[in-house]
């Protein structure tokens, strides 16, 4: 990857390329994009920016204020694969042409911002991010319902997705090389159809500058993947989440098929989560790491998960910031319903991963994430909630290391768990974002913009319509 404007022209030249094209997020967190010609690229287009119209993008300005300047930043500049043309890829922030400030609800300067406040409290001066991002691939998202059971059923890539049980509508019979139900994890091929098309996307997306680490099929039924990104700083890290998306999306496209990254596709099946490792460090040294604490982490390390849990209502509108995402977040699928923190249990939010006991690899994995999220937002938040668990000395509470269901009731009723609807995510988030807005992070009007756009757009758009399941429900009562 380039480092100035030099490096970017440099790569257009050695590449014979004759389109540039820039890519920002919206406030939701999709990829947007337009294209220039070379005369339009200059070492004045990286000061200055070039403009679009701001009123069209979700989550930014009004109609009368609508001019924006995008201002590509040259270390993101790379070869598209996705593009037959040769184009130059730049990711751009987004500035307020008037005051020539970066704008307030560009994701990616509020991830920003967020390591700007990083460093400016003197607690560490570098937050690592370690998102492990799920995602299904099917032949075509074609919904029906299975005329025996009742139950809804989305065509997958092993073929007609069986309905939520071992025995699934196919009696147990010859499943044909399908996936055994949430045994997905991990068969070899055939069983597993989507070894090649998992690999050319980890080939491309290192031919652009990401590195991967892992790959492999999920637990559930009908194409689950995951591929393992090596974890990098905070934006830079968000940067690549977009990257990874777009890979998915557009390398399952080319083989006829579709990526989704919706959190809970199948019912009664695993959901796709994006789990996010972190850790804070001081140059070199994890502050994470404590040989003679509990799980070998430090004090800081659990007041970091002590922020985390406590702002965990409100950290879920941007984490978990879909209807649909709370249909992920229920038991008995590996998503975390508990708001505690734990060595190996996957109910809890919090795990510290026990693979390694080096002190590099000292971290904190919180579960509750899922790939609907803007990575920019999600990242950020966590971060200002764990700086504020240090800064406030929260504590995360006793590990919950036992299975849940084995302790006696009044302690396992003690055991908070997570929002059970957007709803009560975003209503969390209205009582509780000072910590976000602190280091002006968050500004007010994201978080209203944010509550807004989310109760109007998504959840009374989703409630105005008739499910489904209520006809099974009501249509002959
Ligand atoms: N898919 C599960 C989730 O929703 C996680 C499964 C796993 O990686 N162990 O979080
Ligand atoms: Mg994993
Ligand atoms: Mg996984
Ligand atoms: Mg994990």
């Amino acid at each position: 990857r380039p480092t100035n404007a030099e490096g970017v022209i440099d790569l257009i030249n050695r590449h014979g390329v004759q389109i540039v094209d820039l890519k920002f997020t919206d406030l939701p967190g999709l990829w947007q994009h337009f294209s220039i010609t070379l005369p339009e690229v200059s070492e004045s287009l990286f000061q200055n920016g070039i403009g679009f119209d701001g009123s069209s993008i979700r989550g930014f300005q009004e109609i009368h204020e609508s001019d924006m300047l995008l201002v590509p930043d040259a270390t993101t500049a790379f070869v598209d694969p996705v593009c037959a043309t040769p184009t130059v890829a730049i990711i751009c922030d987004v500035v307020d042409p008037v005051t020539h400030e970066p704008y307030s609800r560009d994701p990616r300067y509020i991830a920003k911002k967020a390591e700007r406040y990083l460093r400016e409290t003197g607690l560490a001066t570098t937050c690592y991010f370690g998102p492990e991002v799920e995602f299904f691939i099917f032949d075509s998202i074609r919904f029906g319902q299975d005329a025996h059971s009742g139950y809804y059923f989305v065509d997958s890539s092993e073929g007609e997705w069986n309905t939520g049980s071992d025995e699934g509508a196919y009696g147990g019979g010859n499943l044909g090389y399908q996936m055994r139900y949430k045994e997905g994890y991990f068969p070899v091929p055939p069983h597993d159809t989507l070894q090649d098309i998992r690999s050319e996307i980890v080939l491309m997306l290192q031919s652009i500058g990401v590195q991967v680490e892992v790959h492999h099929h999920e637990v559930a039924t009908g194409g689950q993947n995951e591929i393992d990104m090596r974890f990098s700083t905070l934006t830079r890290m968000a940067d690549n989440v977009m990257l990874y998306k777009y890979i998915c999306k557009n390398v399952a496209r080319k083989h006829g098929k579709v990526a989704t990254f919706m959190p809970k596709p199948l019912f009664a099946d695993n959901a796709s989560g994006m789990h996010c490792h972190q850790s804070l460090w001081q140059e070199e040294r994890n502050l994470f790491y404590d040989a003679s604490g509990w799980a070998l982490t430090s004090d800081v390390c659990r007041w970091y998960i002590g922020g985390l849990l406590h702002h965990a209502g409100a950290l879920m509108a941007f984490c978990a910031p879909s209807t649909n995402s709370y249909k992920r977040l229920v038991p008995g699928y590996e998503a975390p319903v508990n708001l505690a923190m734990s060595q190996r249990n996957r109910s809890a939010a919090a795990r510290i991963p026990m693979y390694s006991d080096s002190p590099s690899a000292r971290r904190v994995e919180f579960r509750c994430p899922d790939p609907s999220a803007n990575a920019y937002l999600a990242f950020a938040a966590m971060l200002m909630a764990g700086l504020d668990g240090i800064e406030q000395k929260l504590d995360p509470g006793e590990p919950l290391d036992r299975n849940i269901y084995d302790l006696p009731p009044e302690e396992a009723a003690a055991v908070r768990q997570v929002p059970a609807s957007l709803d009560a995510a975003l209503a969390a988030l209205e009582s509780d974002h000072a910590f976000l807005c602190k280091g002006g992070v968050f500004t007010d009007d994201v978080i209203t913009t944010w509550l807004e756009y989310k109760r109007k757009r998504e959840i009374d758009a989703v409630k105005l319509r008739p499910h489904p399941w209520e006809f099974h429900l009501y249509f002959d009562v």
